[in-house]
């Protein structure tokens, strides 16, 4: 369970304004990480074999803001493979080609309440995948790439994640071929998803691009790069790029708040008041609209297979940067401005 201890001696800036200057940006950081290095709550996740092999010491935070600010502490630049990371970008992708209404009855916004692999949640749905950010939803909003070959849907997953993030992400090869060989919960769900009728297509082969953008190699760097362009309209705050339209981001973001977490969700946003995705790799990223993206990475992680380290340092910095969504002050507190009604 989140533990609000973990950072609430932090004051609590709000989120109306900017971010604080760079140099203050780059001393938080740097306090988060050194903060919670020591903190050793958590498992590594060993159901895809690989990932058991991960070093439990990595931990890195990375700060990106909207004017193209950067921010590295620790093992930013360490590879992992991105996981369910992926799929508040490939929603993003799906939405820009067939639009907010097609894609949201197709796939749906409400939280399952229900683990992120849960057969049990679609049984109870009609088959509906409820929305984007677990197993069964991800594998629908895959299917929706583009593409007349799954090789052109996976290429367009690809190179969209890449232009998020700025650059050209590759496949681990090694996470893929683990996750590929002990997939089978998901092969299910892909197929009780097309006996519903609701997958149209291979449910083995959307299964396999799905299976292969989670095992995209990203840092914790790249995430917070991705994020930032979620927060900036679109527009990559590095590269320049237009890569989703602003309504797009709107849309991802609002279903990340409510789903990112799984059924943590309703915690984490109570907590610390931002649309965050997590993946069992040990990554999380946040999103604050406006402001950037701040992204976490070390491994261990709680039982409902969210990293534990990523989330204290994320709460920490949502607080001491202002990034919280919710939180507000009286105008005449914090700017001494007091309100005038016209003459
Ligand atoms: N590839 C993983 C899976 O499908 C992603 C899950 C996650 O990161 N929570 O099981």
């Amino acid at each position: 369970m989140l533990d609000p201890a973990a950072w609430l001696d932090v004051p609590q800036q709000v989120s109306t304004g900017a971010l604080p200057g760079w140099d203050r940006v780059e001393e938080i950081v740097r306090e988060a990480h050194s903060r919670f290095s020591a903190e050793r709550g958590g498992r590594v996740a060993d159901y895809i074999p690989v990932l058991a092999e991960a070093d439990p010491d990595l931990f890195g935070l990375a700060v990106i803001e909207v004017g193209g600010g950067l921010h590295d502490a620790g093992d930013a630049r360490h590879p992992f493979s991105i996981q369910s990371i992926s799929k508040m970008f490939v929603y993003a992708l799906a939405i820009r080609e067939h639009g907010h209404e097609r894609v949201r009855d197709i796939v749906g916004v409400n939280n399952t309440g229900l683990a992120f692999n849960s057969v049990v949640a679609l049984e109870l749905n009609d088959g509906h995948p409820m929305n984007p950010m677990v197993n069964a939803g991800a594998i629908a909003t895959t299917a929706l790439m583009p593409g007349s070959t799954t090789a052109e849907q996976w290429e367009r997953v690809r190179e969209g994640l890449s232009a998020f993030a700025g650059r050209s992400l590759s496949l681990d090869g090694v996470v893929y071929a683990s996750e590929a060989a002990t997939n089978e919960r998901n092969r299910a769900l892909g197929w009780l998803l097309r006996s519903y009728g609701r997958l149209s297509g291979d449910p083995d082969e959307v299964v396999d691009v799905y299976t292969r953008q989670c095992a995209l190699s990203v840092t914790a760097h790249d995430l917070a790069v991705m994020g930032a362009t979620l927060a900036d309209g679109g527009v990559n705050p590095v590269t320049g790029e237009r890569v989703v339209s602003a309504e797009v981001c709107r849309d991802t973001l609002a279903v990340v708040a409510s789903t990112g977490l799984y059924e943590r969700s309703g915690d984490w946003l109570f907590e610390i008041g931002l649309p965050a995705k997590s993946g069992v790799a040990g990554g999380i990223v946040a999103v604050a609209p406006g402001k950037g993206a701040v992204a976490g990475f070390s491994p261990p992680l709680d039982d409902a297979g969210n990293s534990v380290r990523s989330q204290m340092a994320i709460g920490y910095l949502s607080r001491a940067l202002g990034l919280n969504l919710f939180a507000s002050a009286p105008a005449q507190e914090h700017s001494g401005a007091v309100p005038r009604s016209p003459e």
